[in-house]
């Protein structure tokens, strides 16, 4: 066990300890665990029980994040804890995510930040993506490798609901480059009955790490009958319209029964297709498609002359006329990170 970051005592309760890592900002008595159910207080200590459990490493494409604007093409050197500060009823990596929640063994190695940061070069990596669960709950991981990381020249990466406290995501300004966030829906019912969340924290979490300079990607995943209506989908890309910029890109994902949502339908690619264009209509200017193969609405195009910059197929991407951000045919300017 190591010891936690980011949490308090209570005055005047005696051995008792707030957690200020996410934003359930868990109140415990020494014995009990937080929501997520990995982090323990022990003898009025807070302390973390995944530092040294890497239960998931992969080296995988960049645009598995799905990151699409973040040196396409590379290799990240993808890892997990097991955790969660959500317990997402359609949740696609429950075995990994929910396991501590429900007092089950923490599976996982102790692997050193060096060995990390080392295996991700030899590699060939060209970032860190903390991801699989919730990077939140493997913070202290997450903080020291990326430190390490960046010592040897990578960069770094979240793949996150975005529920982390606001002084999580301070400690970690300058360590993280970019960053997939879930915007699961509009609606705070969806968030508090489908996920154990809330909606509002989330939003004003992108505003910030907007601020922090992060490049941020969304993902929402669409599912059936629960956040894919015409005025859902078009809250939320009017939020990203106005409150994160008209260049940051947006995934609508299919939905694939899995977990506790067993009896929806996967999502109607008429679906996916109305939300490109609500997405588009408002004014985005990078709107993708993702979990459906082969399709059109994967490829990066120049939003100015409409020239393709960026293929992709699946998970391999070629670059076409893009050169250090800018479009080859009319020196458009392409949001992202590419060198
Ligand atoms: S990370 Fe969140 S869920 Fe876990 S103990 Fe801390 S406040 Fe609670």
């Amino acid at each position: 066990m190591t010891p936690a970051r980011l949490w308090k005592e209570i005055q005047g309760k005696k051995g008792v300890v707030q957690c200020e890592l996410c934003n359930h900002f868990c109140v415990l008595k020494p014995g009990e665990r937080g929501r997520c159910g990995v982090r323990e207080n022990r003898d009025g200590e807070l302390y973390t029980l995944v530092y040294d459990k890497v239960a998931a490493i992969n080296i995988d494409p960049i645009e598995k994040k799905p990151l699409y604007h973040f040196l396409p093409g590379t290799k990240t050197f993808s890892l997990g804890t097991m955790g969660c500060n959500f317990s997402c009823v359609f949740c696609q990596n429950y075995t990994l995510s929910q396991p501590p929640k429900l007092n089950q063994l923490i599976q996982g190695e102790e692997v050193s930040v060096k060995k990390l940061v080392s295996a991700a070069i030899s590699y060939n990596c060209k970032s860190i993506s903390f991801t699989y669960s919730e990077p939140t709950i493997f913070f202290e991981l997450v903080e020291d490798t990326a430190k390490e990381a960046i010592k040897n020249g990578l960069k770094n990466v979240i793949v996150s609901n975005g529920f982390m406290s606001e002084k999580a995501i301070y400690r970690l300004k300058d360590l993280i480059h970019g960053a997939n966030i879930d915007l699961k829906s509009f609606s705070d019912d969806f968030y508090k009955n489908l996920c154990d969340g809330r909606l509002k924290p989330v939003l004003k979490n992108l505003v910030l790490m907007k601020k922090y300079g992060w490049f941020v990607e969304i993902t929402t995943l669409i599912i059936p009958g629960k956040n894919d209506s015409k005025q859902e989908l078009t809250n939320i890309a009017k939020f990203i319209y106005n409150e994160l910029g008209d260049h940051v890109p947006w995934h609508l994902s299919r939905f694939h029964p899995d977990y506790k949502l067993l009896d929806t339908t996967i999502t109607p690619i008429s679906t996916l297709e109305m939300g490109y264009e609500i997405g588009k209509e408002i004014g985005l200017k990078y709107v993708y498609l993702g979990n459906v193969p082969h399709n059109d609405r994967e490829n990066t195009y120049c939003p100015e002359c409409g020239a393709p910059l960026i293929r992709r197929i699946g998970f391999s991407c070629e670059i076409l006329n893009l050169y250090k951000g800018k479009c080859k045919k009319c020196n458009g300017t392409i949001s992202g990170i590419w060198e």
